[in-house]
């Protein structure tokens, strides 16, 4: 390692890779993110859709049992960037209606990734940057492919596993990522001429192919439009349509959506689809964060400690801990 500075690269601007950054920085690393995206927050994903406003497709709400979580969520309430969502939440299996538990669900506002703005500013995170080769140079220091920077003393991979093991090829990292499952999933926004005829705001769902759904509106900040609804495919249905393109899709989540209400649905289409090829860990047993120290490679994210939004932000912390704890 160098004895001036030490410089790491954070491969993803999702949560795990911006608290890693905020937490590197805390420890007087030079920390510089890439993303290969436009925007921050990976997974937290926000689509504005044209005279409607904004739409969550990807994570719908936050949970947090961590003080670290709990503590950052508080004081981003009194800023103004996240709310707690008071949604009428169902379960909606067998035909049966109940509602699903109790237990303070934030949404991000504007938009979900609001708040990672002070965790890390979207000013210092070099957007539009897929960086596809990570390689050692002959003093152990690590070259990001398609970039001219100067070498990193670490490069940590914040991102789903498989991306991860694409980019890890060949170092002991590599095998852990590729045994880790994700699953994909499939998301919409529906559109209705007329409010669904439903008794609550949004429903986790066991039947018919989806998992969830959620009626944009009735969050803080999103489209006012009335019938406006995230539609998520299960696993099952979404691995079905997986290669399948927009317009195949569509029809399938309509006709789904009303197998789970069992009710014929008002007149919609789809005009905003999204595949998240690794949506959501699956493993009974998540590995932990990954850290190879001869090396100084890392890999974190959602996958390494249990998942949600809150894992990928504890596995940051973790990775950053790792890169800076004493050999
Ligand atoms: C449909 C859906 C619904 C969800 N609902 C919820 C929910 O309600 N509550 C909850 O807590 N969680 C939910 N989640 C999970 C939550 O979104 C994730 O756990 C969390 O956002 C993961 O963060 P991360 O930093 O680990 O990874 P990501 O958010 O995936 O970030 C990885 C980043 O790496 C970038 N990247 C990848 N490869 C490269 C490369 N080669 N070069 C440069 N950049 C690269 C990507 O662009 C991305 O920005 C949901 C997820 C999905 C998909």
């Amino acid at each position: 390692m160098s004895k001036s500075q030490p410089r790491a690269a954070i491969i993803g601007a999702g949560v795990c890779g911006l608290n890693c950054a905020r937490h590197l920085n805390q420890h007087g690393w030079d920390v510089d993110v890439y993303d290969k995206g436009r925007g921050i927050g990976g997974r937290l994903a926000v689509k504005r859709i044209d005279g409607l406003g904004s739409v969550d497709l990807g994570a719908q709400f936050m949970t947090a049992l961590t003080p670290e979580f709990i503590s950052l969520l508080s004081d981003e309430e009194k800023q103004g960037r996240v709310r707690p969502w008071g949604a009428r939440i169902a379960y909606i299996h067998s035909k049966a209606h109940e509602q699903a538990s109790s237990q303070i669900r934030w949404i991000g506002t504007p938009g979900m990734n609001a708040w990672l703005e002070s965790v890390w500013p979207r000013t210092q995170i070099k957007f539009n940057q897929q960086i596809d080769k990570v390689t050692r140079g002959s003093d152990g220091r690590w070259i990001l492919g398609g970039t001219t920077t100067a070498p990193y003393d670490c490069v940590i991979l914040a991102m789903p596993p498989k991306q991860a093991a694409d980019l890890a090829r060949d170092t002991p990292l590599e095998e852990a990522l590729r045994a880790v499952p994700m699953t994909p999933c499939w998301a919409a926004l529906a559109l209705f001429d007329q409010p669904l005829s439903v008794d609550f705001d949004a429903a986790f769902i066991r039947i018919g192919g989806l998992d969830w759904i959620a009626a944009n509106h009735t969050k803080p900040g999103r489209t006012p439009h009335p019938a406006a609804w995230t539609l998520h495919a299960g696993a099952d249905l979404s691995n079905e349509l997986l290669e399948k393109t927009t317009e195949q899709v569509a029809p399938r989540l309509l006709s789904a959506l009303a197998e789970a209400l069992g009710t014929k649905l008002p007149n919609g289409h789809i005009p905003l689809t999204h595949r998240w090829r690794y949506a959501a860990p699956t493993a009974a047993q998540p590995t932990g964060v990954l850290w190879n120290p001869d090396l100084g490679i890392g890999a974190g994210g959602d996958w390494a400690v249990g998942g949600r939004v809150e894992g990928a932000f504890t596995a940051g912390r973790l990775l950053a801990e790792a890169v800076v704890a004493p050999r």
